[in-house]
């Protein structure tokens, strides 16, 4: 365990230089104080979770202190916003603090949220509200909880400076925890500037530190971009099997290492819809709940025409047509374990998509229905659900189906059933309203609902005494909550 100013420090984005990033001071935040931390996230940095209680954690997080070996920079790059290039964006109001390594080895950036303006901030102030920065530390950590990979968040440094949104808000800073903040938009950025040199750079560092194993294939940039891919196609078979919607999948918001990254106004689906636009500033629906498979392709293009100086056409084309198959295997493969299903049959996607239709049609729980679906054996579940659709022919043809095919399945006990089920569906997540509840108490400077919720949601597959509450439906305001990019 250690304390806070023990930490060691290595800067290897910074080292590349002026041309990546600039250097910027954070700019402190008002009577700063500890929101929320994630006990977590510190252990990934050794951190005895005792220091987040201490006043210097506040400062440091709060912009107040840095580390002598701290080199923050606001990195530069650009991006694809709603399908059309904006050729500079970059830290406008988050710095990159340094590069830690703890014990095991391993890397994490130190991205701290709200930290005040820099070269890249254009009109904006520079500085993120609380609302936003809970949403992205309850967000990051209730993901990685379900298995799914995204950046991290180490706490919430909570504020008495005003910020102005629609209303008088107030600032606040997020530190987030990756093991790189090179988002697709790096990659872009030198292309589109034609800088060959730093992109071809910025290509080693990436394929040096987070890429080594593509070293050793004939063409290590070609293996990275297929490797980079993969792992999209499995994060987003993840989303969408889990009921996740990104909100704003610009390419300066996707990581190049395929986790989730940068939340802005995401959610979880409450009732399954596939039509699900979760930010209200997305008109047509660029980023609905089901348009984010066709994205993450989209978005692949776009990385790979940047890769252009690096690889050939032909070869990023072929690396490109690995993503749809390999989406459809991860998410059917997620899909048939959510159903408690533990061989594969081939009309299994339709036995899938008839269920998310029936769901879609009458407006029900994604979340509670797979959860409920293995608390009893097939028959008697399908029983108690049914009262959930309006399509009851519908319905029944779906479970006599369903009641067939887990009895094809394998012979096991309920018991097995339910914990394989049980393992792999969540009891709670995080519904907008639950976040909500947590956003206006800790606004009146109540933080405990946001600990609770934290805490509820990093055992997200573990039925927990008294959080019953955590487990219901959404009451009809928090179905239509609106959330902007303002944040
Ligand atoms: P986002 O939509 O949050 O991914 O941000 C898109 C771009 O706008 C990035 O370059 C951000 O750094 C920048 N940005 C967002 N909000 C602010 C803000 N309040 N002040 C300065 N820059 C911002
Ligand atoms: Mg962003």
């Amino acid at each position: 365990m250690k304390a806070l100013d023990e930490l060691t420090f290595d800067n290897r984005f910074a080292r590349l230089g002026d041309a990546f990033s600039t250097h910027v001071l954070p700019e402190p935040l008002d009577e700063p104080r500890l929101v929320v931390a994630s006990k977590a996230a510190m252990a990934l940095l050794d951190l005895d979770p005792a220091v987040a209680e201490t006043s210097v954690f506040a400062e440091l997080f709060g912009g107040h202190k840095l580390w002598a070996e701290a080199e923050p920079r606001a990195m530069v790059y650009s991006g694809h916003q709603f399908g059309g290039y904006t050729p500079q964006l970059g830290d406008g109001r988050g710095l990159l603090l340094g590069e830690v390594y703890n014990e095991a080895g391993k890397h994490w950036d130190l991205h701290l949220k709200g930290a005040g303006m820099t070269p890249y901030s254009r009109m904006g102030d520079g500085r993120a509200v609380l609302r936003s920065s809970i949403r992205e530390f309850l967000a990051s950590e209730a993901l990685h909880a379900l298995g799914i990979p995204t950046s991290r968040a180490l706490c919430v440094i909570g504020s008495s400076t005003p910020v102005w949104r629609e209303k008088q808000e107030r600032g606040a800073m997020v530190l987030r925890l990756a093991h790189s903040h090179i988002r697709f938009g790096h990659f872009e950025y030198f292309y589109y500037t034609k800088k060959p040199e730093q992109q071809a750079e910025l290509a080693e560092h990436v394929l040096n530190l987070h890429y080594p194993e593509c070293r050793e294939q004939p063409e290590p940039y070609l293996a990275m971009f297929r490797e980079i891919v993969e792992r999209n196609a499995e994060m987003i078979a993840k989303w969408q099997a889990y009921g996740f919607c990104h909100g704003v999948m610009n390419t300066d918001n996707m990581s190049i290492l395929g986790i989730t990254f940068d939340f802005g106004p995401f959610a979880f689906l409450d009732d399954f819809d596939a039509h699900f636009i979760c930010n209200h500033s997305d008109h047509e629906g660029r980023y609905s709940f089901s348009n984010q498979v066709p994205i993450g392709q989209w978005n692949l293009s776009a990385l790979a025409q940047a890769l252009t100086p690096f690889i050939s056409v032909d070869a990023l084309k072929e690396a490109l047509g690995l993503y749809l198959p390999l989406y459809q295997a991860h998410y059917l493969d997620l899909m048939r374990r959510r159903l408690g299903l533990t061989t594969a049959e081939v009309a299994d996607q339709q036995l899938v998509e008839r269920l998310l239709k029936l769901m879609q049609n009458s407006g029900v729980d994604y979340t509670l229905f797979l959860r409920h679906l293995g608390d009893e054996p097939a028959a008697l579940a399908v029983a108690r659900l049914r009262d959930d659709f309006v399509d009851l022919a519908g319905f029944d043809a779906w479970a006599e189906q369903y009641k067939a095919r887990v009895a094809r399945d394998g012979d096991y006990t309920q018991e097995q059933r339910r914990e394989r089920m049980h393992a792999v569906n969540p009891l709670y997540i995080l519904r907008n309203y639950l976040a909500q509840n947590a956003i206006a108490a800790a606004e009146s400077g109540d933080y405990s609902e946001v600990r609770r919720l934290h805490d509820v949601l990093t055992r997200p597959f573990e039925e927990q005494a008294g959080m019953e509450q955590y487990a219901q439906r959404p009451p009809d305001w928090g179905k239509h909550l609106e959330i902007s990019c303002s944040s």
